[in-house]
């Protein structure tokens, strides 16, 4: 895997706003927030995309998003945010390193855009997607 900026901010060699780190993750204030403390909670296991990632880092990356989530809640005064994780260029995703966005919302005008392009779910082609997509799952 390709060094990222992430990586740099892991080993130290960079600096940054860091919130919280353990030996799983790191959480760090966005260098370009969409709202005040837009945040970001990084694995530091050297994952690209998300299907990539350890079932260890991934409980790790669960058991401290919610609390991660009510400190920048409290800390803010916010009362709604999105939580945004981007995968692959053509998805948004600038850095090659899994990361997890926490985007407080204040307002129509401030944090995440979305443009909900969303159609309407077939029953027949639904079902077979739903149990095709199952039958890849390896749990
Ligand atoms: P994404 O489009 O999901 O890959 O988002 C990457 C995010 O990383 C962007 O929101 C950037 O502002 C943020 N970012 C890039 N470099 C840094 C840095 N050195 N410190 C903090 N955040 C950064």
């Amino acid at each position: 895997m390709a060094e990222t900026i992430f990586n740099k901010i892991i080993q130290g060699a960079i600096p940054c706003h860091r919130i919280y780190e353990d030996d799983k993750v790191i959480a760090f204030l966005d260098i370009g927030p969409l709202s005040r403390g837009h945040a970001l909670l990084v694995p530091k296991e050297a994952a690209v995309q998300l299907h990539e990632l350890s079932e260890e880092s991934a409980a790790a990356i669960g058991r401290v998003l919610p609390k991660l989530c009510r400190a920048i809640l409290s800390a803010t005064g916010a009362i709604a945010y999105n939580v945004l994780q981007n995968n692959g260029p053509l998805a948004h995703q600038a850095v090659a390193h899994v990361h997890f966005h926490i985007i407080p919302k204040f307002s129509e005008q401030s944090g995440l855009g979305i443009r909900w392009n969303s159609g309407k779910l077939d029953t027949s082609e639904g079902a077979a997607l739903a149990d095709a997509i199952n039958k890849e799952l390896v749990m």
